[in-house]
């Protein structure tokens, strides 16, 4: 329970911030968990009470919360040089490392990388890349975006209007011109009687459809995420992007994998499209990147569309786009660094990376366990990234009605045990730091299944 006395924390935090992406009425009953420090995959409040976070943060705090490492290196680039841009022909020489050291690490063996401070930057620059690149190759009617429903790729008037959600009509948008395909959630939009490859055809057709009804020459890129996260964590069936991408190559669209939070590890691979076995056109990152010690984000533009854009830019002599801290050089340290932690192994430890695979079994049976329990639909994910959903009724998938989602009680049932997890529609969802130990698993499972007894 809250501390309501008028000079609390929580009273305070209620008066002066404005929350975004909050349950206002639920804040105002049960308070703001004001949070002062971290060790771990735990988080520290005001009050002192620990917290397992099993949603890393916001997906990102892979390394937990009090990397040395990756402390280090930002106060050693604090030191050595606190921050500049990377444009009028200028960049730090960090960000000429980590810009090679993305291209090393992606799957082409050459291309170029933009800099952002945020994921939603990353998806708005890559959309205005687009835009300009083909209206300079003389088609400027090739700007519409293909997206799917639940897809979610940020929070800027265009990637949010990229974003699947229907929360956004609240804005007006999404802006004329981005097109939300059939969110892959065979679970949710299998129909009666069809098989997981049926489903995919029909998305495969779905897809030729509106390529024929739109144009082709009208289409800019289909962008998605190769596991939605924020849609409640769907793993698309197997075969969906293989089958995706030979239709958009056929008709010159572009594919694009929102990797914000797949990229570095999260699904047991580099990329989530490694995953899935495809190479997308052009990689956009963000959270791991700097495993969320740095707020920065990277468009990753393989050779194709990284040459098209070099010369249609020279051509107009600047691209005239960036941000003030686009390529902040302590932001690149860290990212340096953080590739090291997840992907290489740093300072003798082995790569975190590997520490996902390790302990993916154990979090798949977690899932599964839960699965078993008369409210649960469906236990769903890839690598680390997990959601169990809840139902009234297992036969029909019948969501739970009320206004305060059944999602939403649970996670609060969480927080009361000492377990911070992310509520998602009706899905309760799980993407703990690659750091976890087999201990700290158990607690997490163990918590989520007494706060589930709680609310069932
Ligand atoms: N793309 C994906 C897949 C995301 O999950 C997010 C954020 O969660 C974004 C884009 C937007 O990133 P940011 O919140 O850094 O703007």
């Amino acid at each position: 329970m809250p501390d309501d006395s008028p000079n609390s924390w929580e009273a305070r935090a209620a008066a002066n911030s404005f929350y975004g992406f909050t349950d206002l009425p639920t804040i105002a009953q049960r308070g703001t968990v004001v949070l002062t420090g971290g060790e771990g995959p735990y988080v520290t409040d005001v009050h002192g009470r620990r917290y397992l976070d099993a949603n890393s943060g916001l997906w990102n705090m892979v390394a937990g919360f009090d990397h040395p490492g990756l402390t280090q290196a930002a106060k050693d680039q604090y030191d050595r040089f606190p921050g500049y841009h990377a444009f009028f022909g200028r960049m730090s020489d960090q960000t000429v490392l980590l810009s090679e050291k993305l291209i090393e690490v992606s799957p082409y063996s050459e291309g170029r990388v933009f800099y952002t401070n945020s994921g939603s930057e990353a998806n708005d620059t890559l959309v205005k890349m687009l835009w300009f690149l083909n209206a300079h190759e003389g088609k400027p009617e090739k700007r519409k975006i293909l997206t799917r429903k639940n897809g979610y790729h940020g929070v800027t008037a265009v990637s949010a209007s990229m974003t699947g959600k229907p929360y956004n009509s609240v804005f007006g948008l999404p802006l004329p011109g981005f097109i939300h395909l059939t969110c892959p959630h065979y679970w949710r939009e299998g129909q009666e009687g069809e098989s997981e490859e049926a489903f995919v055809d029909r998305l495969v057709a779905e897809l030729e459809e509106t390529i024929a009804t739109e144009g082709a020459d009208t289409i800019a890129a289909f962008v998605a995420e190769p596991v939605m996260g924020a849609g409640g964590v769907i793993p698309a069936p197997m075969s969906y992007f293989n089958k995706i991408q030979p239709v958009l190559q056929k008709h010159g669209i572009p594919l694009i994998s929102d990797e914000v939070i797949c990229g570095f590890g999260r699904t047991g691979h580099a990329w989530g499209a490694e995953a899935y076995g495809f190479t997308p056109d052009a990689i956009i990152s963000s959270k791991n990147l700097t495993a969320g010690f740095f707020p920065m984000g990277a468009i990753i533009l393989g050779p194709e569309l990284s040459d098209r854009l070099q010369k249609a830019s020279e051509s107009i002599e600047e691209f005239p786009h960036g941000f003030t801290a686009s390529g902040h050089p302590v932001g690149c340290a860290i990212a340096l660094k953080a590739i090291e932690v997840i992907m290489e192994g740093a300072d003798g430890n082995p790569p975190l990376i590997d520490n996902v695979r390790r302990i993916t079994p154990a979090f798949e049976a977690g899932l599964k366990r839960l699965a078993q329990k008369d409210n649960i639909g469906e236990a769903r994910g890839m690598g680390l990234m997990g959601a169990v959903e809840a139902v009234q009724d297992k036969a029909t998938k019948l969501p739970f009605p009320g206004s305060l989602s059944v999602s939403e009680r649970i996670a609060n049932a969480c927080t009361d045990q000492g377990l911070i997890c992310r509520p998602l529609g009706q899905a309760v969802v799980l993407c703990p730091p690659f750091i976890m130990t087999d201990d700290q698993m158990d607690e997490m499972f163990s918590k989520l299944e007494t706060a589930l007894d709680l609310v069932f």
